[in-house]
């Protein structure tokens, strides 16, 4: 099958061994390998699929055991750096009383801020089918610069783009300027895809509704996803709209739900564009999609809960 290749950063989030608390008042953290561009790379693989990360860590010991991760998982890792200097970035992850996560990030700046353009795996990316990626890494220089090029490389090399802008907030100097950059590469996108929490941020309006979805239209754009967490997902293609129902699971930890649904769509278009194109088909791929990051919220982490092909379609059996 073709190869996608997933573009960003990789992390490492400490969690708290307890769950709703602060992160003052936490006992301890356990170790989370994350980054959703890592997450949808690995995400790939666990389905049977072929995929490469590119980007940059620290030279140190959880840059290492980062890398580590990748290669045990099967994900190619020739794109990856390793940076002299900086570190491998951390965040500390608390689970706010409303269920939403909250991040705080130790970047100043980390490994994969500092991903230069002449780094870049151009082998590699050359040979992508897809060409995934999000908007943490345009944030700062150099590894804007790097991303915009290897967006580039990929497309011009034939790749399909896509794009999951994986809103963090604060990591941007204002949300003025997370939503300008964001968009500023909006129309380079072949297939986008966005939480309903980020159609309200781009949007600027609280409706989730599908004129808001439809005012991020862009004529170049194939296909347009709005995850909606236990309510599933709207798809919207040149040709048709409509919704897919999400499976009821008993979700204990959403992390990674987002990138594991991304990893199976795109595992699922990578060798047959024209999916896209064909509503049943594409409903298909995303019940699929959707029994995927079902299967991610019932166990803890975003990693280790990523499901093989047998267990999505054994929930999509037992669900019918
Ligand atoms: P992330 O938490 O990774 O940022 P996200 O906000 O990008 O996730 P979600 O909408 O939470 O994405 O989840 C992606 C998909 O996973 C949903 O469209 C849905 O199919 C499935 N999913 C997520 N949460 C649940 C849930 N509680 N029950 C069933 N399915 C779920």
């Amino acid at each position: 099958s073709g190869l996608i290749v997933s573009f960003g950063e990789m992390l490492i989030d400490f969690v708290p061994t307890v769950s709703g608390v602060s992160l003052a008042e936490a006992p301890g953290f356990v170790k989370a390998p994350g980054g959703a561009p890592a997450n949808v790379a690995i995400a790939v693989t666990r389905l049977g699929g072929k995929s490469a990360f590119v980007g940059k860590l620290g030279d140190d010991e959880f840059g290492h055991m980062l890398a580590g991760i990748l290669k045990q998982y099967g994900v190619k890792a020739e794109g990856i750096n390793f940076d002299q200097g900086a570190r491998t970035a951390l965040a500390f992850v608390t689970l706010r009383a409303d269920g939403e996560r909250e991040f705080m990030f130790y970047r100043n700046p980390s490994a994969d801020m500092l991903l230069k353009p002449e780094e870049l795996n151009l082998e590699l990316i050359r040979s992508a089918k897809v060409f995934h990626y999000g908007s943490i890494s345009l944030i700062v220089e150099p590894c804007r610069s790097a991303h915009l090029k290897a967006m580039q490389v990929a497309r011009d090399a034939g790749a399909l783009l896509s794009y999951d802008p994986n809103l963090r907030l604060p990591l941007w100097p204002s949300a003025e300027d997370a939503r300008e950059q964001i968009m500023s590469i909006w129309e380079k996108a072949d297939l986008i895809k966005i939480s309903d929490v980020e159609l309200e941020f781009l949007t600027g309006s609280d409706k989730i509704d599908d004129a808001s979805a439809m005012s991020l239209w862009h004529p170049n754009l194939k296909l347009l996803l709005v995850t909606l967490g236990e309510k599933g997902c709207r798809y919207y293609t040149k040709n048709f709209c409509g919704h897919v129902e999400a499976y009821h699971v008993n979700a204990v930890d959403t992390t990674g739900a987002g990138d594991s649904f991304v990893g199976a769509l795109l595992c699922k278009i990578v060798d047959d564009h024209s999916l896209i194109e064909d509503e049943s088909r594409l409903r298909e791929a995303l019940k699929f999609a959707n029994a995927c990051g079902a299967i991610t919220t019932t166990k803890k982490g975003a990693i280790p809960a990523l499901p093989t092909a047998d267990e999505v379609l054994s929930l999509m059996k037992g669900s019918k």
